[in-house]
């Protein structure tokens, strides 16, 4: 049995999600810094779900693989939420999952909320 279910938030492992190795690229790229900075300042800086200094752009539709080139997910206003670290770490931990293949790669993650 090479494929493992793990429970994503358990020692900060969301983080990990957001930094896989196909997401480097994106992440890094002037379009998205670009965005996350007028996203961010259209919210004031301040995460949505407490009103705290917010430093993380969330996704709400996780990216993964497939969709991290396109656009429409992940620039797209809609779609993102500016969070402070604690409630960055609140929306992963509870409700995500995902499996990994044996070389720690993400297949699948879902909302059981
Ligand atoms: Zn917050
Ligand atoms: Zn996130």
């Amino acid at each position: 049995m090479l494929i493992s279910f793990v429970w994503a938030g358990l020692s900060g492992s969301a983080l990990r999600i957001d930094m896989k190795p196909w997401a480097e690229t994106f992440y890094n790229s002037p379009a998205w810094k670009r965005t996350r900075y007028a996203y961010s300042k259209s919210v004031a800086h301040l995460c949505e779900r407490c009103g705290e200094p917010g430093v993380i752009v969330h996704h709400k539709v996780q990216l993964t693989p497939e969709n991290v080139h396109d656009p429409s997910v992940t620039l797209d206003w809609s779609n993102l939420m500016l969070l402070c670290r604690d409630c960055h770490a609140a929306v992963h931990k509870p409700e995500k999952r995902y499996k990994v293949d044996e070389l720690g790669r993400v297949i699948t993650w879902e909302d059981s909320k």
